[in-house]
């Protein structure tokens, strides 16, 4: 339903102006609130009692919850509980997030009050909404949710606590616990919400493997070369791949032991990497079978550094560009394709020469395409073994390349591979 709907649903209910109604939902759904609380919110701060559903929850477990329900009545065991901040209504509100089970299945819930959930707890919470989230029942516990502690615990098939590694970790987790090597770290000034911050940002490491992260509230523990135990981290997408999110929620204690980072990167086909939505660290081989438009010598705009088309930046106009060098090309493997991004200092070793080289074959071919033509004569056509940050969106896949290397088979080795396979 359009928010347009939710807003006419809302005043007709509550007898007030709809505009008023429609301006504080937008301003809940922009911060992330599901459009069910938010309208649940409104009817409290409006005055109306009922919390939406008339009739009384009925007990569910676990398993048989769908989008469907409304509200429902669970018992389970809380596995994993987390904080978060969020803006709602204009002021920063904590919320919960975790994961709760029992017998049948497990379900994620968000408590937007405090209850005191602590991992381990049994509860059983009445009427707690049900949503949608990617096709998935999710819990609300709300203030219209009646939540009580039992006494007897219930036995569940599930491990409680968020330990896990890197390689298991998706974008939506919660409440997760890492043991890490700080791999690589920088401190940057963002400008945030409330003004200019200090933030963290760089690479985490384990045995499985390696993840981007932010540290929203700079830990002293957290520096380049560091081993440490993060709790109550949670996952969200930046660019396309996830990113371990460390909050002023989350726990950061140095650990003594030292964390080997695996090296293995995942090597993938391309139709499976790109199939996983995103990943980070990916190794991937093909032929490449084109150099895309915008690739060579090209010009960025001085303010956003956006790649400019004959001096015009799309957002700032007529703009002094200055030179770089990149390149767009599409490597295929059979299984999928997606467009390989060489930086400027790959694509010098792609290109065979500097900047300072390619600016000088464009003024002397007086036209700077020459540049990506001497490119595609280098690389068209060849195998090969490409390592980096794949991100998958509405555009397609890009591929943002760390290593980028010929395959050199040697063809004779090739062959009598081949010929030992037909004669096993
Ligand atoms: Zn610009």
């Amino acid at each position: 339903m359009e928010l347009d709907n939710h807003a006419e649903d809302l005043a007709s209910d509550l007898g007030i102006d709809k505009e008023e109604v429609k301006a504080d939902l937008q301003n809940l759904v922009e911060y992330s609130v599901p459009i069910d609380e938010a309208k649940q919110s409104l009817r409290r701060k409006y005055g109306d009692g009922s919390s939406g559903g008339s009739s009384a929850p009925s007990s569910k477990e676990i398993a048989e919850i769908t989008p469907e329900d409304s509200n429902v009545t669970v018992t389970g065991v809380v596995l994993t509980t987390g904080k978060r901040s969020i803006r709602y209504q204009g002021d920063d509100h904590v919320i919960v997030e975790g994961r709760l089970a029992d017998e049948t299945g497990t379900i994620d819930y968000t408590a937007w009050e405090d209850f005191g959930l602590e991992a381990g707890d049994t509860i059983t919470a009445g009427n707690a909404s049900v949503r949608e989230w990617d096709g998935e029942p999710e819990l609300n516990l709300g203030e219209s949710t009646s939540l009580s502690f039992e006494a007897d615990s219930i036995e569940v098939p599930y491990e409680t606590g968020g330990d896990t590694q890197l390689a298991d970790l998706q974008t939506g987790d919660r409440a997760v616990n890492v043991e890490v090597a700080v791999v690589d770290c920088e401190r940057r000034t963002i400008d945030g919400r409330d003004g200019e911050t200090e933030i963290l940002s760089g690479v985490f490491g384990d045995e499985s493997g390696r993840l981007p992260f932010t540290n929203w509230d700079p830990a002293p523990e957290i520096e380049a070369g560091s081993t440490v135990r993060i709790e109550n981290a949670y996952v969200q997408e930046f660019r396309g791949v996830p990113e371990v999110n460390v909050s002023e929620f989350s726990t950061v204690t140095a650990l003594e032991r030292a964390v080997d980072v695996g090296v293995e990167t995942t090597t993938m086909d391309i139709g499976a990497a790109v199939a996983t939505g995103g990943i980070y660290d990916v190794e991937v081989t093909g032929n490449v079978l084109a150099v895309r438009e915008g690739s060579g010598l090209i010009q960025r705009c001085p303010e956003c550094y956006r790649v400019i088309q004959k001096g015009q930046c799309r957002t700032h106009g007529d703009v002094d560009g200055i030179d770089d060098l990149r390149v767009k090309a599409i490597l295929d493997d059979g299984t999928g394709a997606v467009t390989v991004v060489l930086d400027d200092e790959l694509t010098e070793q792609v290109y065979g020469g500097t900047l300072e080289d390619a600016l000088e074959q464009a003024r002397e071919a007086m036209d700077q395409e020459v540049v990506a033509d001497t490119i595609r004569e280098h690389i068209v056509g060849r195998e090969y073994r490409v390592r980096g940050h794949l991100s998958v969106d509405e555009y397609g896949a890009n591929l943002d390349a760390e290593s980028f290397e010929e395959r050199h088979d040697d063809p004779t080795v090739r062959a009598s591979a081949f010929l030992e396979e037909v004669h096993s």
